[in-house]
């Protein structure tokens, strides 16, 4: 019934009021018509046929006649009746059948219609949202990130600035509102100052304007994407609180999954002392073999905690086999990690990574090996305007010609990193059948391809929307580890009392909770990194925990004081 109301009252206003009255205004001049029409109708059929017609009977004839109904009843019998009778029918087709419904539909049905739609773009958040996101631009990184929201029922709001975009996203029943960055009015109807965080997600310099009008209007906290380390501290000039230089990222995953060589070439995250690290396994001597024979922690002193294997991530037993394909997570300090190094005996100058795709990703990963340093050799189509450093084989990775002249029965691993999915499914398949023992990391630039990519070959795929989705929700989750991935993060906690005075073994905190324990700080600033089992759990100190969230509620719940 409101809504009906408030569609009525749009009519009596503004520009609708005027074309009311435009509509009015020619309803009278058909009234007029019609009973002119109607006069004529009796003075010609008094006059000329000698009949008498009332004048109901007139203006009965004249609406049939003009709306072509004529149903036939009465009619003229002589030439000039005829006449009049076709004028009648030629001003009902113009003026009634043309000109009303033109009308009709530009002054009121086009109007209405743009009408609703506008509103639909500028709606207001709904009352009462506040500790909401406010995430500006929609890509596959959005996308991503507002599952995570979703799933967590945090509110959130998108802003785009194309409207037909806005409508589709309303329509899958996303909260989107339309405009643009630098419109202050905009951000006072989102209420950015009630808001938990905003995100900013557009280019460079429409993320500089992000983080200027909001920060003039409120400190709630910003977090901006950059596409070049450049622009970072510029970024923090504006105002951003967290800038995530994503495309470096995800460059730098790729190369770390590409090479096993450089011990310190694997470090995703570090925490003081404590280095968090991934490793493959193929072209170690652990391949094949399980956990337990593998010696890893007895030979390095680091611990062993997750294993990735097609994308999944698993907390490994004791009888764990370490596939070929598997990805090892590993913590511990710097020097354990040499040592690892030493063992697996591979010098970074022996490796050979082949990178398909020199844009801002495929030069972030090269820019990453060329420090550890391993070699690599890359192919690109185009030209990398923005790289100087870098002289790629340019040609179509896609053509077998191209990559088997640069040498790629050379190489020991490879990146398919092209900006197209299809293209990178395409080359991870023809590449596993040409070399089918090579380490092939691949990145997906959208989420549902991920799962392609693992089944045309890939050992490893980096998903560039959710490396930024994961980082956005651990910043906006305060997690200490921003830059794990896939939903694996540090945390830190007490010694649970009902742990204390136990071994690590003894507590069976791992087979209960799925968290391992990385380090221990004892009081003041003493640290144990990746501590044996048979380490002893005092009360007092902190537990520096790894896992999923998941595995995090876990062990609140496990170890929650009574
Ligand atoms: P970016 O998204 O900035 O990492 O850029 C992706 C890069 O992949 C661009 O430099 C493209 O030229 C490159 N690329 C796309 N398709 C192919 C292909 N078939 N062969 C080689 N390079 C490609
Ligand atoms: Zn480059």
């Amino acid at each position: 019934m409101k809504t009906i109301a408030s569609e009525f009252a749009y009519f009596l206003r503004g520009r609708a009021r005027q074309n009311l009255r435009v509509l009015l205004l020619y309803g009278l001049f058909l009234i007029v018509m019609i009973l002119v029409y109607a006069f004529i109708f009796r003075f010609l059929m008094w006059h000329l046929e000698g009949r008498e017609f009332s004048l109901i009977a007139g203006i009965y004839w004249t609406i049939t006649v003009m709306t072509t109904l004529g149903f036939g009843d009465i009619t003229f019998h002589n030439d000039l009746g005829y006449i009049f009778a076709a004028l009648v029918t030629i001003s009902g087709v113009v003026f009634l059948l043309i000109i009303l419904p033109f009308g009709m539909i530009s002054l009121f049905l086009a109007p209405w219609i743009e009408h609703r739609l506008a509103n639909r773009l500028v709606q207001e958040l709904p009352k009462g949202t506040t500790d909401h996101v406010v995430v500006f631009g929609f890509n596959a990184i959005t996308r991503a990130f507002i599952g995570k929201l979703q799933a967590r029922h945090i509110p959130f709001v998108i802003i785009s600035a194309s409207p037909d975009e806005t409508l589709r996203l309303k329509d899958e029943g996303v909260p989107a509102v339309c405009g643009t960055p630098a419109d202050p009015n905009l951000l006072k109807s989102l209420r950015v100052d009630s808001a938990r965080s905003v995100v900013a997600n557009l280019s460079d310099p429409e993320n500089a304007t992000i983080c200027l009008t909001v920060r003039r209007h409120c400190q709630t906290p910003i977090t901006a994407f950059v596409d070049t380390e450049e622009h970072i501290s510029l970024m923090r000039m504006a105002g951003a609180n967290r800038v995530i230089p994503l495309h470096k990222i995800t460059g730098r995953y790729l190369a770390i999954r590409s090479t096993t060589c450089g011990a310190m070439a694997h470090v995703l995250d570090s925490f003081g002392e404590l280095q968090i690290a991934e490793i493959p396994v193929h072209g170690t001597p652990f391949s094949g073999q399980t956990l337990e024979q593998a010696q890893i922690r007895q030979k390095t002193g680091l611990a062993v905690i997750g294993v990735w294997e097609r994308g999944v991530f698993a907390t490994p037993t004791a009888e764990t086999i370490l596939n070929d394909n598997a990805l090892l997570v590993l913590s511990g300090t710097c020097g354990q990690l040499e040592r690892l190094e030493r063992l697996t005996g591979e010098s970074p100058m022996d490796d050979l990574v082949f990178i398909l795709g020199h844009g801002r990703i495929g030069c972030a990963a090269a820019q990453f090996l060329e420090r550890k340093p391993v070699p690599f050799i890359l192919v690109d189509q185009a030209e990398n305007k923005n790289c100087s450093e870098h002289i790629p084989i340019y040609g179509d990775a896609t053509i077998r010609r191209v990559l088997t002249e640069a040498g790629i029965d050379r190489a020991k691993g490879l990146i398919a990193t092209t900006n197209d999915d299809n293209i990178n499914i395409f080359l991870t398949l023809a590449i596993r059948q040409l070399l089918p023992h090579i380490r092939l990391v691949a990145r997906a630039n959208r989420d549902e391809n991920v799962e392609q990519l693992y089944l045309a070959g890939a050992d490893f795929v980096v998903s560039n929307a959710s490396v930024g989705a994961s980082i956005l929700l651990n910043i906006l989750e305060s997690k200490a580890s921003v830059f794990l991935t896939e939903g694996i993060h540090v945390f830190r906690r007490p010694v649970p009392t009902d742990l204390a005075g136990q071994s690590i073994a003894d507590s069976r905190l791992r087979p209960q909770t799925g968290c391992s324990i990385v380090a221990i700080e004892g009081e003041g600033d003493s640290s144990q990194v990746s501590p044996p089992p048979e380490t002893v759990l005092t009360e007092g100190t902190t537990l520096i925990l790894i896992g999923t969230s998941f595995q995090e509620e876990l062990f609140d719940e496990t170890y929650r004081k009574e």
